[in-house]
């Protein structure tokens, strides 16, 4: 680590957190060099929804490797890319009733944000965006105007712009209806919120601290969107690919977004791959508006057909993910009743948060899983909540080993 520390740069972050070399990684089980095998709870911040290297992925990608099919094309047309978008629209799409066009962006997921918030300004004409507290779109400067973190913000050196902060579902306590703020806003012409281009939300904020919005509140959301002539745009990149349950994480509230941003997931092998879904007669893109090297990169469009094939051909996968979930949540549970007075446990599927209150408390509970064999990370304003995203592929006993090195941790941190 001594070299790492000498050679990489000091913005290196999930290192600290977790200092061993990693070598090897096979579901949800890491090793390092010494040998040592952790549990994986993290899974990529919800990169590797099916696990590490896994098989039916691995194999699609290293036959293509082997056949000395075009890897790199810029965004020219490939089998890879056909394949994909009609294993994407057969399987996803059709099955849900959504009509759609595929825009492959850039790599990251905020490239993609950037692409729908330029998107949607094109189509309206206006500039501003709606975001919500404590929301996370990304490090890029379009991307980061939407997002909430002041430690992020700072970092960016020059005014942001471009966004309008509304209270999440919550914010205000669970007395107010924080869309009815937001309707009277932006409903009133002198309220000083310009009407905006998009409103950007995440079903459950991931970063933010797993914070979960509901069913109403989000087709009111939806619904004002509409009536102010914004695009609704869900920010599906960390809850969707089935984290929460159902491939998109806004299917259990009927939602129908102009745009749906993907990311994370996606390639299914943890390869870089983002892309827009929009609606149709929304794609008022000029060719080549808004371009970039990677785009839609082939490698990462066969380990997503794969695993759109392997997960996706049926309802098994949806089935699993809500009975591990509601298996977590009341393990979770237990051990908050149990342990403290003040613990809150929240989420939907198999995306959980352990909210400890302080910061304190999760830092050395993190910290000692580690040292027991367990990679989970922190999330909320202050890393004050203890954030779970193991893999959707995980088995029971994993899982349930993993739990239990979490609440040791936390009974030895709360001695
Ligand atoms: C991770 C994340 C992003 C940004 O994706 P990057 O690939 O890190 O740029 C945007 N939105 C949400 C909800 C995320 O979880």
């Amino acid at each position: 680590m001594q070299t790492f520390e000498a050679l990489e740069s000091n913005v290196r972050s999930y290192s600290r957190s977790f200092p061993a070399i990693f070598s090897r990684a096979r579901g949800s089980i890491m090793e390092t060099e010494g040998g040592r095998r952790v549990i994986d709870f993290l899974s990529g911040a919800g990169t590797l929804n099916y696990g590490h290297n896994n098989r039916e992925i691995k194999a699609a990608i290293t036959d293509y490797l082997a056949s000395d099919a075009v890897v790199h094309g810029l965004d020219m047309a490939t089998p890879a890319k056909l394949e994909f978008m009609e294993t994407f629209s057969s399987l996803i799409l059709r099955e849900r009733g959504l009509q759609c066009r595929f825009q492959f962006t850039g790599p990251t997921g905020a490239n993609a944000i950037e692409a729908a918030l330029k998107l949607s300004r094109k189509v309206t004409g206006r500039q501003n965006v709606i975001s919500f507290t404590h929301g996370y779109h990304g490090a890029s400067l379009g991307a980061i105007a939407a997002s909430g973190n002041s430690f992020y913000r700072a970092a960016s050196g020059v005014p942001l712009s471009g966004a309008t902060f509304m209270p999440y579902e919550g914010y205000l306590g669970p007395a107010v209806d924080t869309a009815d703020y937001l309707r009277k806003v932006l409903m009133d012409g002198s309220s000083g919120v310009d009407c905006p281009a998009a409103i950007l939300v995440e079903t459950v904020q991931g970063e933010g601290g797993i914070n979960v919005a509901g069913k109403e509140w989000l087709q009111s959301v939806q619904a004002i969107a509409k009536g102010v002539g914004a695009l609704f745009v869900v920010d599906d990149i960390q809850m969707g690919c089935g984290r929460t349950g159902e491939f998109f994480s806004f299917e259990f509230a009927a939602l129908s977004p102009d745009i749906i941003v993907l990311s994370k997931s996606l390639s299914g092998y943890g390869l870089p791959l983002s892309m827009l879904l929009i609606k149709d007669g929304l794609d008022l893109w000029r060719p080549g508006e808004h371009t970039g090297t990677f785009r839609g990169n082939n490698l990462a469009l066969v380990s997503a057909t794969a695993a759109l094939k392997t997960y996706w051909s049926s309802q098994s996968l949806s089935q699993w993910v809500q009975r591990m979930g509601d298996l977590m949540r009341c393990r979770l549970e237990a051990i908050a009743s149990k342990h403290g007075s003040s613990f809150a446990v929240r989420g939907r599927g198999m995306a959980l948060g352990f909210d400890c209150q302080m910061a304190e408390i999760a830092e050395a509970t993190t910290h000692r899983a580690f040292e027991k064999g367990l990679i989970v990370e922190r999330c909320g304003p202050i890393d004050q909540v203890v954030k779970f995203l193991p893999a959707l592929t995980i088995d029971v006993e994993t899982l349930n080993q993993g739990l239990e090195i979490f609440e040791e941790s936390l009974v030895e941190t709360l001695k």
